[in-house]
């Protein structure tokens, strides 16, 4: 399936499908064919599971650089390696970069490609389901010792060949993270599908589930991006769950709680939040959360901090100014809006989340 994702600065296409790679990378010749040099970068967990077949479908010569895995890769150090690599390859204005990974490499690599020689093309190739989401749009970014995704430019892949055989390797805990994002991109546009993810166990769901609903959140993403490629409106529904979340992330110490699992508890937070102004009603909620707790999201690590302790994490977001958070909330499913919100109601929603986490059971 081939998905158009027509940002203004860049069009490019999601091409999804199980053991497609081959054909979709002999598709891009001529892009190929005009490369110097190919490059290759990926993570050691990515490369140990899937070389064999990377090696198997890629038609082209490569040279490969493999990174240190998870956050570690998006650091200011291996930045400097991944480009260090690329000056001892000798590449040049006309090489090109795969980004052969998750959302870490993905982010790593399209920002090595935004900066390398003031900008040289680059192709996306995610192995994560959480990817579906990292890989289209591009947001490349590395960390900062004050900040995660701090240091970033906006910068899309020429394409982005998405094989679901690569997902076949992928441990539970990153199948369940990556799936809150697809959660999300039902919850911003669609009752129907939401309530039909609700009936199922979202990390045991069979290939063609998954990659059916992997390309609707393709979709859901592509046509945000469309909109409005650098988060100046609509693309902010995007970060539905993601403010309370990245502080969750940021207290727990980035890796402690995975990207999706924060983000889980970030959902069911702005669920919380969307019934005090919106259709979104208290039993909705409780619904929403005992599915996410069925399906083994932990949320016992919201009582592993204060609020107190959350609070400097909040405050931190880019989307925070002045003491006022800018929260995307529900109107109800598939209606989200911004709303800026003060702290003394995120207390307060915070001591209601925790409440309900104490009497919601099974
Ligand atoms: P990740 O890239 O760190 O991958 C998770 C783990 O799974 C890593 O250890 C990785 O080596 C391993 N892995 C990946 N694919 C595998 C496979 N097929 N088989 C076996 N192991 C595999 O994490 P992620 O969840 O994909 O991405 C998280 C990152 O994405 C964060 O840094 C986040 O900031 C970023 N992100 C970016 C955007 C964006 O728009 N650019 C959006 C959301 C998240
Ligand atoms: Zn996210």
């Amino acid at each position: 399936m081939n998905i158009p994702v027509r940002a203004a600065s860049h069009q490019y296409e999601v091409v999804i499908g199980n053991g497609m790679l081959k054909a979709a990378l002999e598709s891009y010749k001529a892009l190929f064919d005009q490369a110097d040099k190919i490059i290759v970068l990926t993570d050691q967990h990515v490369w140990a599971a899937q070389e064999g077949y990377f090696k198997s479908a890629c038609p082209y010569h490569f040279h490969v650089f493999v990174m240190p895995a998870g956050e570690a890769c998006k650091s200011f150090e291996n930045f400097n390696a991944a480009q260090t690599f690329l000056l001892e390859q000798k590449c040049t204005r006309k090489s090109l970069v795969i980004a052969f990974g998750g959302g870490a490499v993905g982010d790593l690599a399209g920002f090595v490609a935004a900066t390398y020689m003031r900008g040289i093309p680059f192709i996306q190739v995610p192995t994560t389901i959480l990817a579906h989401d990292s890989a289209v749009g591009g947001k490349t970014a590395i960390n900062h010792a004050l900040g995660k995704n701090m240091i970033g430019a906006f910068y899309q892949p020429e394409a982005v060949l998405y094989d679901t055989q690569f997902l076949a390797t992928l441990p539970i805990r990153e199948v369940r993270s990556g799936m809150t994002e697809v959660i999300k991109h039902a919850m911003i546009s669609n009752p129907q599908w939401l309530q039909e993810i609700m009936q199922k166990n979202v990390t045991t769901l069979d290939e063609p589930t998954l990659a059916d609903y992997l390309a609707k959140g393709v979709q859901v993403k592509a046509k945000i991006v469309e909109e409005d490629e650098t988060e100046q409106s609509v693309r902010k529904f995007l970060n539905l769950g993601h403010t309370y979340g990245h502080a969750m992330e940021a207290a727990a110490g980035y890796g402690g709680l995975a990207h999706g699992e924060a983000v889980m508890i970030g959902l069911v937070y702005c669920l919380l939040l969307s019934e005090r102004y919106g259709q979104i009603t208290r039993e909705f909620t409780i619904d929403f959360y005992k599915f996410a707790r069925h399906n083994g999201y932990p949320f016992e690590a919201v009582h592993d901090y204060t609020f107190e302790e959350l609070t400097d994490y909040l405050l931190k977001d880019k989307k925070a100014d002045y003491g006022e958070l800018q929260f995307v909330l529900l109107e109800e499913i598939g209606k989200p809006y911004v709303k800026k919100i003060e702290l003394s109601e995120c207390k307060e929603i915070d001591a209601e989340l925790r409440q309900l986490l104490t009497e919601v059971h099974e």
